[in-house]
């Protein structure tokens, strides 16, 4: 079982900006594992701290089952180039996916969990997950990216599965059902 439950939509920590991270401890190691076995047990590529209600500058990814999963403590994004659209989906919003435009390069520093800086050049979905987790420790949902008739639309679907109590989106996407449908996009 995943140690932590994602948080969604709606849950006020996904709207606070998080704090920097000042000690890499133990504590943190074991908060990282922790989400990434998180990570692991849904359909998604990247999980930001605010994510799991914890307000630290962190956030882990995985790119593929046979990728190196990795920690980024304290992120920073420099020299974002160019445009790119993706079918840009999030864990805390869970079978929701909107086309949103953002810069297709960006270069990311940061630390490791050894306190080393890391320095890496991404491009399309890797630069795409970058943004999307610093959004993240910024308190900034994907929804603030959609224009007004989309944004009406999302929220009218938000605000449909709050009344039915409706979590099964999440699960369906989870099993794969619905995927592919009208896109083939990743929660980030
Ligand atoms: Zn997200």
């Amino acid at each position: 079982m995943a140690p932590y439950r994602i948080r969604i939509f709606g849950d006020p920590v996904l709207k606070q900006r998080a704090a920097d991270v000042t000690d890499i401890d133990g504590r943190l190691v074991k908060l990282s594992e922790d989400m990434l076995a998180t990570l692991r047990s849904v359909a998604g590529l990247g999980l930001a701290a605010p994510q799991v209600g914890v307000q630290k500058r962190l956030f882990v990814y995985q790119m593929g089952e046979d990728e190196d999963p990795v920690v980024i403590v304290n992120p920073t994004i420099s020299d974002a180039r160019g445009e790119w659209e993706y079918e840009e989906g999030c864990l805390s919003i869970p079978g929701l996916y909107f086309p949103i435009v953002r810069p297709k390069e960006v270069h990311l520093t940061g630390y490791d969990l050894q306190g080393n800086e890391v320095s890496i050049e991404a491009d399309e979905l890797l630069a795409r997950l970058f943004q999307h987790e610093l959004d993240h420790l910024e308190g900034r949902l994907l929804l603030e990216y959609l224009d007004k008739d989309q944004r009406k639309s999302a929220m009218k679907e938000l605000r449909r599965r709050e009344v039915e109590g409706d979590r099964s989106a999440g699960h369906m996407v989870r099993a794969g059902v619905g995927r592919g449908r009208k896109n083939d996009g990743w929660e980030l």
